[in-house]
């Protein structure tokens, strides 16, 4: 099930690494399915293998109205012909989103809190609450980050095989809810440092979020990794001027489209490592593309907008 990798590793050329002596590569798991996206793929491996074998579990799990991993859940559903349901935080009332009216369209089963019970949606009183109304369905965690995600986003470095960028000095990927980085760190080989960047202002939780989820998938910490502090730019989907602007540039340059939540915060975090020479001349640089690009479908006047407005240099 793991795919051809040598058409997924792109060479970014740009003035500023070259000027740095930085070699850059994108994974670009934004092209591995249309519908479930990047890392959602590794991320939902297990479960989708299970559906393979023939197993037909029932599968709830949790997110906003624009979670891609509700998205990429609901189309697994369709697809294997599973009942899934998403608790989603807000209000029936709302318009909904075009991720939303995607998944609904794929059989997937909304149902609304608002924003106080979710945030109680790991105690165990809500646990059991969910377990009396919901009995014998699976759930899944907020962004399917299981133990299960973490073994599957592991295997993503099979793709790098033969590709020449199977030990990079720097892998480089977006975090939310930390079972991405949390599979890349476990696979890592010993020499590549992986740097994970935050979304959204997790402070120091962070690095307890990745510890947890790799002893909940048994992984020993191989050490050799770090979270970029500075890469939220205010939080969860900010988006700064700025950053319009480095998203247009790089586009621009590279030809590869970003998505404004996730993989344009690890460029702008990668590019500012560099400027600031923590990572050295010579090294070679992996960014993992974790898609997403389904979500830009909210954002594009916004994009549009601050890219224009926004006046000064940006490092691409
Ligand atoms: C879900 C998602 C992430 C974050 O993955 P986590 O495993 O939750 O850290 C990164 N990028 C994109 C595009 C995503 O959809």
């Amino acid at each position: 099930m793991i795919p051809d990798g040598a058409q997924l590793v792109m060479p970014i050329k740009s003035r500023f690494y070259e000027a740095n002596d930085i070699q850059v590569a994108m994974l670009r798991l934004d092209l591995l399915h249309p519908q479930i996206s990047g890392n959602k793929w590794f991320k939902l491996l297990r479960l989708i293998q299970r559906l393979e074998a023939g197993e037909r579990p029932r599968v709830l799990s949790f997110g906003g109205d624009w979670s891609n991993h509700l998205h990429a859940l609901a189309y697994v559903g369709k697809r294997y012909g599973i009942e899934t349901l998403a608790l989603v935080r807000g209000h029936a009332s709302q318009v909904p989103t075009a991720m939303l009216e995607d998944a609904r369209r794929w059989g997937m089963s909304l149902v609304y809190i608002d924003r106080d019970r979710y945030r109680d949606r790991n105690q165990p009183e809500f646990r059991q609450t969910l377990g009396n109304a919901y009995p014998g369905w699976e759930v899944l965690p907020e962004g399917g980050s299981s133990a299960d995600a973490v073994r599957g986003c592991r295997t993503l470095w099979q793709l790098l095989e033969g590709t020449g960028w199977s030990k990079p000095d720097f892998f480089a990927c977006a975090m939310g809810t930390g079972g991405t980085v949390a599979g890349v760190i476990a696979g890592k080989p010993e020499q590549t440092q992986v740097i994970g960047v935050p979304v959204l202002n997790l402070g120091g939780e962070a690095e307890a979020m990745v510890g947890e989820l790799l002893r909940q998938a048994e992984v020993v910490d191989p050490k050799g990794w770090l979270l970029d502090p500075d890469g939220a730019w205010g939080g969860y989907a900010r988006l700064p001027d700025e950053l319009s602007a480095t998203l247009r540039s790089f586009e621009f340059l590279s030809g590869v489209p970003l998505d404004p939540v996730y993989t344009v915060k690890l460029v702008a975090a990668v590019n500012r490592r560099i400027a600031r020479g923590h990572i050295v001349s010579g090294s070679r640089v992996l960014l993992m593309h974790s898609g997403g690009l389904q979500g830009r479908r909210g954002m594009l006047s916004r994009i549009e907008n601050g890219s224009t407005a926004f006046v000064g240099p940006v490092l691409v």
